[in-house]
């Protein structure tokens, strides 16, 4: 038995090559597993379910093919947070929220996006606060769908020309949050995406050894962690 991760691949029309890496990962290893769990900026953009297009209906074909063999997950990023349930039951996948914890081999691990760990980024917080409240998001997904592109291209530029200005640092996770939402949840094992930063963390919560695991995003490579009973390994390969 066998779980494996990923996150962050910005699935967008513009990216085929990532599209089709995603198509042969999924009916390769992923297909292998018992459980994907996609964390977060699955798509690069998401504007609502009825929002019908070449790349959701592939994805969601794709998707519905692996859980014959494979249950699947997924968590919103900060990209893709109005993924909602109609594109859930179409894709034969469970949403899940952000942080979630569960029990995998014995071990309680904590899943998160990435984003609700920088917490030195004081305005996207509050941008996040924001656009997570109910009534934002029905209010957003009553409009015309040509209506919400236009925002959603607006608050894109806002947020490029905001990450050009703030310091390196401010992006990554702030390690006392990391410390304190571990505590917080008694895990030693923490999964996650969003910084495009992968790597494997050795800390001590409470000391006892433990692990913050980051995936990286899909561009020159994919990444995924594959999980079992023995072991618990970050890996990637080439997309060409
Ligand atoms: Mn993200």
């Amino acid at each position: 038995m066998a779980f494996c991760f990923i996150s962050d691949l910005h699935l967008q029309e513009d990216r085929p090559e990532i599209t089709e890496a995603f198509i042969s990962f999924i009916e390769g290893t992923a297909s292998k597993a018992e459980r994907l769990y996609v964390l977060g900026d699955f798509f690069e953009a998401w504007i609502g379910d009825d929002d019908e297009n070449d790349l959701a209906s592939l994805v969601k074909k794709t998707l519905v093919k692996l859980s014959k063999s494979t249950d699947i997950y997924a968590m919103h990023g900060n990209r893709d947070f109005l993924i909602g349930s109609d594109f859930a039951e179409e894709a034969s996948l469970v949403l899940i929220d952000d942080p979630k914890k569960e029990e995998m081999f014995n071990q309680s691990v904590l899943l998160m996006h990435g984003d609700l760990l920088c917490t030195d980024d004081v305005d996207y917080q509050s941008f996040r606060e924001t656009t997570r409240d109910p009534s934002w998001r029905k209010e957003f997904l009553n409009k015309p769908i040509s209506e919400r592109k236009k925002i959603a291209k607006e608050l894109r530029t806002i947020s490029k020309e905001a990450t050009g200005r703030k310091k390196e640092d401010i992006m990554d996770v702030a390690q006392n949050e990391v410390f304190r939402i571990m505590e917080e949840f008694s895990v030693n094992l923490l999964i996650h995406g969003h910084t495009h930063r992968p790597n494997i963390h050795h800390i001590s919560i409470n000391g006892v050894p433990s692990k913050r695991i980051v995936l990286g995003d899909w561009d020159n490579h994919g990444w995924f962690i594959w999980m079992d009973a023995n072991s618990c390994e970050l890996k990637k390969f080439p997309i060409s």
